[in-house]
């Protein structure tokens, strides 16, 4: 497996000549864009001439006050050549990142040389290993050369022949990716129980590290998420015991009063809590959906948290949940203001609806109550500005109109996303660095959640509140403990 940097995304000045050839320049000018007066051009020479500050502003904005969006302007290219099946499903596992793999649908692999893994090359089974992958391909190859089949299949022969290869076999992947995520796989792979895995986060480290410093910072692995599925996995076995009935179907008994057999598929969404649990289980486990759905649903609330705690008690404050958490569908209605929008429409992962701005309703901020010439004042322009809006609709449409409507005007709109992205959007906005308008949404948000989902959301809380956050839910945990032993 081999790792080349083949491009990055640089200012077009330096493709000729490599005074300041790195993407960081692109980064820090442009993190620049939200504090600075400056023209973008002007803030491109500044990060261009002094790299080394440039570098120094990326790692304030982006490590120190959190921005870490910004490290998305920097795009690197790079070429993996000769890696197994299963590292390519590690690294594909990443979707924030564009791909294109050699296909074994469309190309004669037969002369490709597998790697033994590096755990089992040295041990008894390396040379059995050896004897089976060669038998692969041997199959593949008497396949893909046997005359009738070509006849018969034609260019579904590669396609169905395929099927023997082993996920040592190696293949080639082109990757566009930016460095945000290339520091999270990095983090991931430094973790990852698979050498060759650990082996191409040192590689990708190496190719885009040098060139990016400042973007390519926090590279230390993620055990918590290993240490999370380990955990989770072993108070399973714990917890349910696997028994088949007299159909030869698996029956679930959990370790409570009552007996926890389902008779027909639970619908998820009458109980998303336990929609997510089920998707540690089975993540965790080697049961089906069904199962997974069956026992989280028959679960106490002592139980289903005793199957998220390991995910609170690990993971740390700036990481993101399990993907078992995408499992709970949230959606929400509300009015904001355009200033508020304007904050909202940055969370990517969600679906967000809005309606056209209501020229007859509009935020009023404390700002302005504090004195009541300015409030009539302020109140006198929203006045105005609605009226014009609908002598401007009448001539132009209400899509013209709209322009002279303020950042104060609101309208409705319906914002629906997943339990982990919540998690991190009240992260950044229930956090007192937050926008007093926004955050007052997401602590609403957060209050009506945890009406309805106590459990799920036991963590769910702005960065300022995390570490107490956590030590609540660790007292819990202890006293629980104390609790079981006397
Ligand atoms: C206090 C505060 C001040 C801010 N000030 C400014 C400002 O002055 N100017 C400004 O422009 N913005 C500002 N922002 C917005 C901020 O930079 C983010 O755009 C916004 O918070 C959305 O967060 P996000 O990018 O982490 O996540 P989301 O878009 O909600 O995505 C969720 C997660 O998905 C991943 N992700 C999503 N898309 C990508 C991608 N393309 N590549 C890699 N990973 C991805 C990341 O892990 C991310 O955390 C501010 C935000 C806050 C909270």
């Amino acid at each position: 497996m081999k790792v080349t940097i083949a491009g990055a995304t640089m200012d077009r000045r330096f493709w000729k000549d490599d005074k300041a050839a790195t993407p960081e320049t692109i980064s820090a000018a442009y993190a620049r864009i939200s504090h600075s007066p400056k023209t973008i051009p002007a803030l491109r020479d500044m990060s261009v001439n002094e790299v080394e500050k440039a570098r120094k502003s990326n790692e304030n904005i982006i490590y120190k006050m959190g921005h870490s969006s910004v490290a998305e302007h920097a795009v690197f290219n790079i070429d993996i050549e000769d890696a197994s099946r299963l590292l390519v499903e590690f690294i594909e596992r990443h979707r924030l990142a564009s791909f294109t793999e050699r296909s074994q649908r469309y190309v004669f692999f037969g002369d490709k040389t597998f790697v033994i893994p590096k755990e089992i090359a040295g041990s008894d089974l390396g040379s059995k290993v050896k004897d089976l992958e060669e038998a692969k391909f041997q199959l593949y190859n008497d396949t893909v050369s046997n005359e009738v089949l070509k006849e018969k299949f034609g260019d579904k022969l590669l396609e169905q022949a395929r099927y023997i290869l082993g996920l040592t076999c190696p293949t080639d992947i082109g990757l566009t990716i930016n460095a945000r995520e290339t520091e999270y796989i990095i983090s991931q792979g430094m973790a990852h129980p698979l050498l060759e895995v650990q082996e191409f986060a040192k590689g990708l480290l190496e190719a885009t590290g040098s060139l990016a410093p400042s973007l390519i910072k926090y590279v230390e692995g993620n055990f918590h998420v290993q240490q999370t599925k380990d955990e989770i996995s072993k108070m399973l076995e714990g917890m349910a015991k696997f028994r088949l009935n007299e159909d030869g179907k698996r029956e679930i008994s959990i370790n409570t009063s009552e007996s926890a057999v389902c008779s027909e598929l639970p619908t998820p969404s009458d109980d998303p809590e336990s929609e997510v649990v089920a998707g540690l289980i089975f993540e965790n486990s080697d049961m089906s959906l069904d199962e997974a759905r069956c026992m989280a649903r028959n679960m106490t609330d002592d139980q289903l948290l005793d199957i998220l705690l390991p995910v609170f008690k690990n993971y740390p404050v700036h990481a993101s949940l399990p993907r078992a958490f995408e499992m709970m569908e949230l959606t929400f209605d509300f009015d904001i203001s355009a200033s508020g929008f304007a904050q909202l429409k940055r969370h990517r992962m969600a679906t967000l609806l809005s309606q056209r701005y209501d020229p007859g309703f509009w935020e009023t901020p404390d700002v302005f109550m504090e004195d009541k010439g300015l409030l009539m004042t302020y109140w006198e322009l929203m006045k105005r500005s609605r009226e014009l809006y609908y002598q401007i609709r009448e001539e132009f449409g209400p899509e013209v109109a709209q322009y002279v409507l303020t950042n104060g005007h609101k309208r409705k709109v319906i914002f629906k996303t997943n339990m982990r992205e919540l998690y991190h959007f009240v992260r950044l906005r229930s956090d007192h660095h937050a926008q007093d308008e926004i955050r007052r949404i997401s602590d609403m948000m957060v209050g009506e959640m945890k009406k309805h989902f106590p459990m799920v959301t036991s963590m769910l809380c702005g960065k300022d509140g995390f570490d107490e956050g956590q030590r609540r839910i660790l007292g819990c945990e202890a006293a629980y403990e104390e609790e079981e032993l006397s």
